[in-house]
């Protein structure tokens, strides 16, 4: 709907279940139960998605290949596993809008973050600081810290954090730009969350792009909670790189494969220290198994180890769902869902709690972080029991997604009857 009218009655739920294109997506997915046998109300795609009905078969396929071909498999399996990772490449760039050669599906997130930051931090006594976001995503904050003092720095001269204004929960776009701003010459490094996991803010990462180029900084995002949730422009944008999980809004299943972006300006750049493993090496001579490490150009050069294939072709499960839905659909029925959500939840004027999730569509996905200051813990607790799958953040976050590819408006009005009853 683009003039929302939204009605906070049961059947205008279901009535837009009705007329959703979308709809029938959600049948393609396995659905939790709650003890009572009924259907959960999910609204954890944010953490963990759920799993594709068609995950099986691809994964069969493997687990088939594998026991009729042993290592044959590597080039005669029914998707020869030697390029296996290929078969995510289209998709997963047209999802992050990257060119093919830009991406790779790899590693994890956290390890992928790492290998970036081996070839882009790099670290000057002029030019030494990592600007990220205060209460950044504690495995983002662990690793940037370890890879100062990796370099000899120490994280309280070199780490700066952007803390949102007193009273505020988000930040100001002005703030981030008036910091790079002032202190860019200082900064070797800037990576923050696209979309912020706690407060489900999304930044503006063409601005942010731009602003830190200015002052010559490499400027990278963190997609955990971007990817497969709201529209990325990557090549355009023109971040250095990027890196993102693919077990939240992408629904590849716990410890999935990672992905990671890296602008085509660095694709030639094969001086850049990296840490090498032989899956990077220039794939015509990969099998020459010779001493000297020459890298692919593109993302895959970054490439550490042979693909775990079990572990991708769930992904290729979603992947297809994803391609086959369309993101501009699901965005579209994301902002109107999250939309419903907060209206309904607005239409409770409690001074229980507040979401701290903006309200303007283009700078939130679909989770909505609502802020419980008292007895939020059991709350979440108690929905729990009653079938609601949210998740609690310390101190005081409620975090709930309504999930486009898998979530209903019915499930966004029984959602917030059930939260209003919590409450009490
Ligand atoms: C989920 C998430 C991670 C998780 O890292 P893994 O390496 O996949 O365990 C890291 N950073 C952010 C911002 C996240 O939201």
């Amino acid at each position: 709907m683009s003039v929302r009218q939204y009605q906070p009655t049961e059947d205008f739920a279901l009535d837009m279940d009705a007329r959703d294109p979308l709809a029938k997506f959600r049948d393609r997915f396995f659905i939790p139960r709650a003890k009572s046998g009924e259907e959960c109300i999910y609204l954890c795609g944010h953490s963990l998605g759920l799993q594709p009905q068609s995950a099986k078969s691809y994964l069969e396929q493997e687990l088939l290949d594998w026991a009729q071909l042993g290592v044959e498999g590597h080039f005669h399996a029914k998707n020869p596993w030697m390029p296996y990772h290929r078969l995510l490449t289209d998709q997963t760039a047209a999802l992050v809008g990257a060119k093919p050669a830009e991406v790779v599906v790899m590693n994890s997130l956290t390890v992928n973050l790492h290998l970036m930051m081996t070839s882009f931090y790099r670290p000057t006594a002029q030019r030494h600081k990592v600007l990220v976001e205060r209460g950044a995503f504690p495995s983002d904050q662990y690793a940037v810290k370890s890879q100062i003092q990796f370099h000899g720095f120490d994280p309280h001269a070199s780490l700066i954090e952007l803390t949102p204004r007193e009273g505020e929960f988000c930040l100001r776009d002005e703030n981030i730009e008036s910091l790079i701003e002032r202190q860019g010459e200082s900064i070797a490094l800037i990576l923050l969350g696209g979309v912020n996991y706690a407060t489900g803010q999304a930044l503006d990462m063409a601005e942010i792009t731009k602003a830190g180029h200015r002052k010559g900084c490499i400027v990278a995002f963190d997609l955990a909670h971007a990817a497969g949730n709201v529209p990325l422009h990557l090549h355009d944008w023109g971040p250095d790189f990027a890196v993102w999980c693919s077990y939240k809004y992408l629904n590849g299943g716990p410890g999935c494969v990672a992905g990671c972006f890296v602008h085509e300006r660095h694709s030639q750049q094969m001086h850049l220290p990296r840490l090498a493993g032989w899956w990077g090496h220039e794939e015509k001579i990969r099998f020459q198994m010779g001493p000297d490490f020459h890298p692919m150009t593109g993302a895959e050069g970054w490439q550490l180890s042979n693909p775990p294939i079990l572990a991708m072709a769930p992904l290729r499960a979603s992947m297809a769902i994803f391609s086959e839905a369309g993101m501009e659909c699901l965005r579209a029925k994301s902002v109107d869902l999250t939309g419903y959500m907060e209206f309904l939840l607005k239409e409770k004027k409690s001074h229980k709690f507040s979401v701290v999730t903006p309200a303007e569509e283009g700078r939130r996905g679909a989770q909505l972080s609502i802020r419980l200051p008292k007895q939020g813990h059991a709350i979440c607790d108690e929905l729990a029991g009653v079938g609601v799958i949210g998740d609690w953040r310390e101190p005081d976050t409620y975090r709930v997604a309504a999930v486009p590819l898998y979530n209903s408006y019915h499930d966004v009005y029984r959602f917030v009857q059930r939260f209003s009853a919590a409450l009490g």
